[in-house]
């Protein structure tokens, strides 16, 4: 891997040229929402119970069963539990369902959490219009359920990366085709999205999907840059033609990517997409001075001139000619390190 700038600000790792290449090149960047535009380190905001639960016990079980789950929103679940020292139950049998949610066993209760699909069976629509509400502000609603029955809905709050829609805008301004894929719920990712000015919005997409996604989009023509964080996105990122993982994500993502953005911050592809054209200039320049020196040096040694001006190419000044062509392209290249990214 190579580091692109200086210092840890710039913070971009590139795996191969080619990557590199290939970013400049892309005409499409899918984007993933959770932990990618916003930062996904979501907080409970609201607790609704029903059934014979209270905000406290409602709490305490989807803590219990989210204790065993990576994802965003089991931290702030369980984070919001052991702020307020809440016991919490033993649960077994904890199975995690990527792009949907966390099942478990409490007693003899089957308890699951997640988005509406996966409680699909279960009658939660007395909470429907709060569900809503809550979705239009940009709020992930989740659905616990015990023994086939609703427990309650918890609203889970992240806030959008600090130059997430400054980077959206530039990199729009580059005649980039912006389109965000979530396993959110419609609601909360249009809310998202609209703060973002991004109008294309994938939601309620499965890990499988977000990779078929990218492939109608190449079966299109187009050239895809993938940027995503999560264990969900790494099918996605495999696929997209150039892979962008977010450092604060999931090894796996890492894995799949091509390049990383150390410190999740997009701003970091806007950089890499300027070096890359930055640097692919440079090299055509590169190729005209070597081109030049040689074009030149090589009739003269030949004799081209002999006859004329009775000029041949001494050895001393053909080694000093071929040590000045490699210098000023080492020259240039080093003038990348002021590029402006
Ligand atoms: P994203 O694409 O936004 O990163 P995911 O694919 O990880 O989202 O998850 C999609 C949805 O599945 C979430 O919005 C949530 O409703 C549900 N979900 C996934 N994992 C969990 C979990 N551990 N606990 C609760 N809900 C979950
Ligand atoms: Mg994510």
């Amino acid at each position: 891997m190579t580091g692109i700038g200086r210092g840890a600000k710039a913070g971009v790792l590139v795996r191969n040229a080619e990557a590199l290449e290939m970013l400049e090149k892309a005409d499409v960047l899918v984007v993933d929402k959770t932990g990618t535009l916003t930062t996904g380190k979501p907080a409970v905001t609201a607790l609704l119970p029903a059934g014979g639960y209270n905000e406290t016990s409602l709490l305490s079980l989807a803590a219990a069963l989210e204790q065993g789950s990576e994802h965003p929103i089991a931290q702030a679940i369980t984070q919001a539990a052991s702020a307020k020292n809440l016991p919490l139950p033993k649960i077994t049998g904890f199975t995690a369902i990527p792009g949907r949610g966390v099942c478990g066993d409490w007693e003899d209760e089957e308890v699951m959490l997640g988005n509406a699909g996966l409680v699909d069976g279960i009658d939660f629509s007395a909470f429907q219009a709060q569900a809503a509400k809550l979705q239009a502000d940009g709020a992930t609603v989740v659905y616990l359920a015990a023994d086939g029955k609703p427990a309650g809905i918890i609203a889970v709050s992240d806030t959008v990366k600090a130059n997430a829609a400054e980077s959206i805008r530039a990199l729009k301004m580059q005649n980039l085709r912006i389109i965000m894929l979530t396993g959110d719920a419609q609601g909360s990712a249009d809310a998202v999205a609209k703060q973002l000015g991004i109008s294309e919005v994938f939601a309620g997409v499965l890990p499988h999907d977000k990779a078929q996604v990218v492939k109608d989009l190449q079966k299109q023509g187009r050239l895809v840059a993938m940027a995503g964080d999560g264990v969900n996105d790494a099918p996605a990122l495999a696929q997209a033609d150039i892979g962008i993982a977010m450092g604060t994500g999931s090894d796996i993502a890492l894995q799949s990517a091509g390049i990383t953005l150390l410190h999740g911050d997009l701003s970091g592809i806007l950089r890499a997409r300027n070096l890359s054209k930055a640097t692919l200039r440079n090299i055509r320049q590169n190729l005209f001075f070597a081109f030049v020196y040689n074009a030149a040096g090589v009739p003269v040694a030949a004799g081209i001139l002999y006859p004329f001006f009775h000029i041949l190419l001494s050895p001393i000044h053909a080694a000093a000619a071929m040590s000045l062509s490699s210098l000023s392209v080492i020259l240039n290249a080093l003038r990348l390190r002021r590029a402006k990214i």
